[in-house]
């Protein structure tokens, strides 16, 4: 599902501020979700914040200067270090959340047919898509798992919305495309409204990741296994993303759920279908 939003993560701030109140964590600001604390570099203690079991104290495993962790390669994460505001939880290359082997890449990424042709998948162009986005890409450090909650029926339905955009959003709303028989769609080349709000916009934001949206109806909401998808579309995603990891250098930690990357927590619940299965498959 797609979204673009400045209320929503200044919503963000608020809703972790007010689960927060009587935690007996080292900082109110340090109660945060669990996955975001881990790509944040942190650990997450349980027992002294109050709200969701997911809502942990998060602690920084390596507070540094922001100049000094930059200048070694690493990404600085804010919220999580005691200290002025100079002082950011620092994750260097090695770390598979951190920066990893993406290097900017500031492009259009007009090789996305040809890397999905390669890995033996049928792939639709559509007309104009190697100059369409909201400019380029900065990087492509992370993948975002998406479903459209499209139409029940049809291959792709939801193609000209992606591409084009709604009202109150203009497309394109993703790169690609994933129709229920398995072939790909190919939309855009650069920069796709897909993300909005995330837990690290360095890696998962609209400028750092690449959005799929496979058509689904998204209903039920599910997390367990894939039993509401078509088979041959499940296993072309799987297979899509996979060259497009081994392409781009994208480790499968940074391959998450739309419901997984969007704040606040439960902002988004696609896709339905369980993400710890589909990155076991990943391998
Ligand atoms: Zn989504």
């Amino acid at each position: 599902m797609f979204r673009n939003g400045l209320l929503t993560s200044m919503l963000c701030l608020v809703v972790f501020h007010a689960r927060a109140t009587s935690a007996k964590c080292w900082s109110d600001n340090a109660c945060i979700d669990a996955t975001t604390c881990a790509v944040r570099g942190g650990s997450s203690q349980a027992g002294l914040c109050s709200g969701a079991s997911h809502i942990r104290c998060c602690t920084c495993n390596n507070c540094m200067d922001v100049a000094a962790c930059e200048a070694s390669g690493g990404t600085s994460h804010s919220g999580i270090c005691p200290g002025s505001a100079n002082m950011r939880c620092c994750v260097k290359g090695s770390n598979p959340s951190g920066i990893g082997s993406s290097k900017p890449v500031n492009r259009m990424l007009t090789d996305l047919a040809d890397i999905l042709r390669k890995a033996g998948l049928n792939v639709v162009e559509e007309p104009g898509w190697k100059t369409r986005g909201h400019g380029v890409m900065a990087s492509v450090k992370g993948i975002l798992i998406h479903h459209t909650a499209g139409p029940a029926t049809g291959e792709y339905p939801s193609l000209r919305v992606v591409r084009d955009g709604r009202p109150d959003l203009s497309g394109p709303l993703s790169q690609l495309g994933l129709g229920r028989s398995g072939t790909w769609y190919v939309i855009a080349a650069g920069r796709s409204y897909h993300a909005g709000a995330t837990i690290d916009d360095s890696i998962f934001g609209n400028s750092n990741s690449i959005g799929i949206e496979a058509e689904a109806t998204g209903t039920p909401v599910d997390n367990v296994g894939h039993k509401h998808w078509p088979e041959v579309q499940w296993e072309s995603y799987v297979r899509g993303v996979k060259a497009l990891q081994a392409a781009y250098g994208v480790p499968t930690a940074r391959v998450l759920g739309h419901k997984e990357a969007a704040v606040p927590a439960g902002r988004k619940p696609d896709p339905n279908f369980s993400m710890n299965e589909f990155r076991a498959a990943l391998g």
